[in-house]
């Protein structure tokens, strides 16, 4: 059901920050940044390989991110595995007792169509389902 690492989510507390290791230390490339409203979230893109490493800030003390760092700190927040349908991906996962976030794709950053399985049903890793048209 699923093709590859899509990309890997880290919440950082300050994306300008965090950018200075990712291109100064490792030598990534930015490919853009783009701020998602329904997240409340900033993200920066910089793409490994075939897969991506999306640097995710909080836009809002409330939203998902920032609640994530306050509770665990900075770090990886979830792993997103592409799908070709995530129609079809969600459906399977429901009937192999998944519990999911969303039962419904919604937009993700760059235009994905995204869902989140809960933690609670993936030993402990949030797990994002992304289909790229
Ligand atoms: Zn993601």
């Amino acid at each position: 059901m699923v093709k590859k690492v899509d990309h890997i989510g880290v919440a950082v507390k300050n994306l300008e920050e965090s950018l200075k290791f990712y291109q100064d230390v490792m030598g990534m490339d930015l490919a853009g940044t783009e701020i998602v409203e329904e997240q409340h979230v900033k993200v920066a893109f910089l793409p490994i390989g075939d897969t991506e490493i999306e640097l995710l800030e909080s836009t809002d003390p409330e939203g998902p991110i920032a609640r994530y760092i306050d509770k665990k700190g900075e770090g990886v927040q979830h792993i997103a595995y592409k799908v070709e349908d995530i129609e079809v991906a969600i459906a399977e996962m429901k009937a192999k007792g998944v519990r999911m976030i969303d039962e419904k794709p919604r937009y993700g950053a760059g235009g994905a169509k995204i869902a989140f399985c809960h933690p609670k049903s993936t030993n402990g890793v949030l797990i994002e389902l992304c289909q790229r048209d």
